[in-house]
């Protein structure tokens, strides 16, 4: 993700949270103003009356004797008898009286000796039974003034009976007092659904935007429980809904699920550590839930009557939460989740304390305290959160400038490493040019080289993990040519798996085609990889490569036609050292080697794999390994390739021996002696790298040191092909090819970057900077011949056949050369010394230098048996003679 949008991101997400938080401002301020408004000036219309007054005058009956009782209270029942409770009713009743009682219990209520209401908990139709208390109203009839109201209550002998309030008015009345009774806490209720809801939310937001886990869905999940509860256990539900029994079930059913997400909760803030004590309280509360659920569904005891049981069971959960809270704040662990631990904290005294009200006070509001302590539990939950993302944000912001830093180190050692490395490889291809093929020279040349490939590749593996890691690892299509992928493979691996003394065979299938369009280094890098590991990890036997290539079911090989996508299978079977099954996950991670200790005189850095992995899954392929420990292993790759020529390869040997005869190691794939290229790089010994490289094209090679120098250079003679190198002191190759653009028309001259960087994007970098291609260093012959085949004009390039001719003649005079005289020449003229060198062809072998620095250092290590000087040479050096 770039900086850009994430900024953007997480400005939504503020925007968001302020507009959520605003709603529920303003939501509070109008319940505020709503109640303060109600009770200083609200008034009913005055047509409709609504009465409603506290029974008063009430006695326990018990054997004729009568105890006045004020409400609510508590009495107790003797053994072996109802209670019965009575009291004269007014002496003048209108229409519309009702009297209310609440109550759980089975009920008989009489006026006069006439049974007006027969409360029995049977009459609930829901399994398990009634299990909340229900609003009993009682229509009076003006006929019944100043008769006996008894109410009989049953079932309750030895135990202590609750007595609610109870209340006589019109309908409208008693309604209006049940409804003030409970608005306040109804209210409440509403809030803490909307605050559990914005909980819930906030975790979903960053569940989904920041792939964050967090546990405040778990505290919202709980506190939506607890509302939930709280509104079925309200009174006000049964006012509103017919089928108030479910409410009473439902309310018992959520407060057994209450404890599990607050448990989970305080897991996630305590990192786990009291997982096990954790998982056995979850195991309790689900025996609990179990049995008493079955219990009350069979209707033996209801969930009412085993309420301080189930309590209990909460209230263990509670201890343990206390418990480890404690142990928290003991080990100064708490302080990792210091708000939420105030929170918690909170909710922990508000339950206290609510627990000692429901136990002493008669006239409350049943939950209120643990309402408010839900309230700052939710509110520090989320404060906690939202400074939890914020240091988030702050630790990405940080990676974000360790990843670019190591980028940036990569880039530079890419670049520090790869300069001297071009010299080292470019010096090193001149000697092996130079040498006698059968030499010792020729030996420690080639070994320098191998040693010297090693290393790059190590560096280019670690450069490619970056690019990968950093998600910027890109194919880059070209057309080539399998067989000479495959010729290749064939001279870097048999040489390896000779002197391991392993048997090493490449086969192809006869119809895989023999053009493709798609990342020629990348399919390389694969198959090599895979058949070097196969090499390394095999110490007896074989290693065998099958290349095939896989169709489309419904097509003959024979109707492929070019830009069909078919899928090159490359199958390297080994019977080396295997994999374990346990490790096969390990295979394609990177840095991951396996058997460490056991491999450990074998190199590797345990990329390569999962590089190659990597690669063919941007291809849309597939690796697949299969392995027997101790017996080998088979590599199976699968790539999706486009076709470009669908010719079948048919003889893989000849094709391979036709590639082998035209790679002979001195010859030149490309020559266009009428060509002239200049090399701009501010490293002496890379121009001559590059130069010396270029001999054998025939090519007229101009070089300079600096941009400035190059521009001058460009000023007096017109080149086909410019190489700019990029890192130059004073002016860089991007400024140099500004300037060279607004002074020359380039239009036919290609002009091609020289970088050391070899980091994701260089190339798109360099096209878009206004360069035709680039070359990475260290440069190596056939890349840079290559380059030139593409950019140079076509008509400036020899035929095959001229190559051929020249290139024999060229042998031939080279082993007469040995024989000739050694001669220096010295002219500042380049082209000067061309002509001298291809007209004294055969006539005496020589070094061609432009500057008597050169020249110096030339004799300081060979002998020459003539000098030639230039006229302007001659008179530099006879006027510094002179001063
Ligand atoms: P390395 O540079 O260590 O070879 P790779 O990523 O290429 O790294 O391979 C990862 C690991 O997988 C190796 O270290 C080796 O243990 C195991 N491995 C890869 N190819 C084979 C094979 N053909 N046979 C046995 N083990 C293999």
């Amino acid at each position: 993700m770039s900086d850009q949008t994430g900024k953007k991101q997480d400005g939504i997400q503020k925007l968001l949270l302020v507009i959520i938080t605003l709603i529920f401002g303003v939501i509070l301020i109008f319940a505020a103003a709503f109640f303060i408004y109600d009770l200083t000036h609200a008034k009913r219309p005055e047509q409709i009356s609504g009465k409603c007054e506290k029974l008063e005058g009430l006695y326990a009956v018990r054997q004729e004797q009568k105890t006045p009782v004020e409400l609510p209270c508590n009495i107790l029942v003797p053994a072996g008898e109802d209670l019965v409770i009575e009291t004269t009713l007014p002496d003048e009743i209108g229409e519309d009286t009702w009297v209310c009682y609440k109550s759980g219990k089975d009920t008989r209520i009489y006026v006069g000796d006439e049974l007006r209401r027969d409360f029995n908990r049977k009459e609930n139709t829901i399994i398990g039974g009634a299990v909340k208390l229900v609003y009993m109203f009682i229509e009076l009839k003006p006929s019944d003034a100043g008769r006996t109201l008894r109410i009989v209550r049953y079932g309750e002998a030895g135990k202590t009976a609750h007595l609610y309030d109870m209340y006589i008015g019109t309908s409208l009345g008693i309604v209006e007092k049940i409804v003030r009774l409970n608005i306040v806490f109804f209210i409440l209720t509403i809030a803490l659904l909307m605050i559990s809801l914005m909980a819930i939310g906030i975790g979903l937001m960053l569940r989904f935007s920041k792939k964050v886990v967090s546990p405040i869905t778990s505290m919202g999940i709980g506190v939506l429980f607890v509302s939930i509860w709280l509104i079925f256990d309200s009174d006000l539900y049964q006012l509103a809904f017919r089928n108030y029994y479910i409410d009473g079930t439902m309310s018992f059913i959520m407060m057994l699920l209450i404890p599990y997400p607050f448990i989970y909760y305080m897991d996630m803030l305590q990192e786990r550590r009291y997982r096990v004590m954790y998982e056995l309280t979850c195991l309790y509360l689900e025996a609990v839930a179990v049995c008493c659920g079955l219990i009350h569904f069979a209707g033996l005891i209801d969930f009412l009557t085993m309420l301080p049981f189930l309590a209990a069971s909460e209230a263990v959960v509670v201890i343990g939460i206390l418990y480890t809270m404690i142990r928290d704040y003991v080990t100064g662990l708490y302080k990792a989740y210091l708000a939420s631990f105030l929170g918690v904290s909170g909710l922990l005294v508000s339950s206290a304390l609510e627990l000692i009200l429901v136990n002493t006070v008669q006239e409350r509001y049943d939950g209120a305290c643990m309402i408010i302590g839900l309230f700052w539990t939710v509110t520090l939950a989320i404060v906690h959160q939202l400074n939890a993302v914020r240091e988030a944000q702050k630790e990405a912001a940080v990676a974000v400038r360790a990843s670019e830093t190591k980028t940036n180190f990569l880039a530079n050692m890419s670049h520090e490493i790869r300069t001297p490395m071009n010299a080292i490889l470019g010096m090193d291809e001149m000697i092996l040019r130079e040498a006698k093929s059968d030499s010792k020279i020729a030996r420690y040349a080639a070994d320098i080289k191998s040693a010297g490939n090693m290393l790059l590749s190590i560096i280019n593996d670690i450069l490619d993990i970056s690019k990968i890691e950093s998600g910027k690892a890109e194919l880059i299509p070209v057309e080539f040519e399998i067989c000479s992928v495959i010729n290749d493979l064939i001279n870097i691996v048999s040489r390896r798996a000779d002197d391991k003394g392993i048997e090493f065979v490449v086969d192809a299938a006869e119809n895989v085609p023999v053009r493709f369009h798609g990342d020629e280094i990348r399919v390389r890098q694969i198959i090599l990889n895979i058949v070097n590991n196969a090499v390394k990890y095999t110490n007896v036997g074989k290693v065998k490569v099958n290349i095939d290539a896989g169709w489309d079911e419904n097509k003959h090989p024979d109707e492929v036609r070019a830009g069909d996508i078919i899928t090159l299978i490359i199958t390297v079977i080994d019977t080396g050292i295997g994999i374990r099954e346990e490790d096969m996950l390990k295979l394609f991670k990177p840095f991951d080697r396996l058997e460490e200790t056991k491999n450990r005189n074998i190199e590797g850095t345990g990329l390569g794999l999962s590089i190659a992995n990597k690669y063919v899954e941007l291809m849309g392929g597939h690796i697949y390994v299969d392995s027997k420990y101790g017996e080998g292993s088979v590599f199976t790759v699968h790539m999706p390739l486009e076709v470009v020529d669908p010719t079948p390869i048919e003889d893989l040997t000849e094709r391979i021996a036709k590639l082998q005869n035209k790679g002979g190691e001195s010859r030149s794939s490309v020559m266009a002696p009428n060509a002239s290229a200049l090399v701009v790089d501010d490293n002496e010994m890379n121009l001559e790298v590059i130069a010396g490289l270029m001999e054998r094209t025939r090519m007229r090679v101009d070089v300079a040191l600096s941009g400035p120098e190059g521009i001058e250079k460009m000023d007096r003679k017109r080149y086909d092909i410019v190489f700019l190198d990029q890192m130059m002191p004073g002016m860089d190759g991007v400024t140099t090819l500004g300037e060279m653009r607004s002074k020359f028309d380039l239009r036919n001259v290609s002009v091609i970057a020289l970088t050391a960087d070899a980091v994701a994007g260089a190339r798109e970098f360099y096209l878009d900077k206004g360069f035709d291609d680039y070359i990475s260093k260290p440069v190596k012959a056939d890349a840079l011949e290559e380059v030139l085949r593409q950019h140079l004009p076509k008509q400036l390039l020899l035929s095959e056949e001229d190559i051929e001719r020249i290139t024999a003649a060229e042998e031939k005079k080279k082993e007469e050369a040995s024989e000739l005289p050694h001669v220096l020449v010295i002219d500042a003229d380049s082209e000067a010394l061309r002509n001298v060198k291809e007209k004294t062809d055969g006539i005496f072998k020589g070094a061609f230098v432009t500057d008597t620095g050169k020249a110096q250092k030339y004799l300081e290590k060979h002998d020459a048996k003539y000098v030639i000087v230039s006229k302007e040479i001659y008179k530099q050096l006879t006027d510094k003679e002179q001063t």
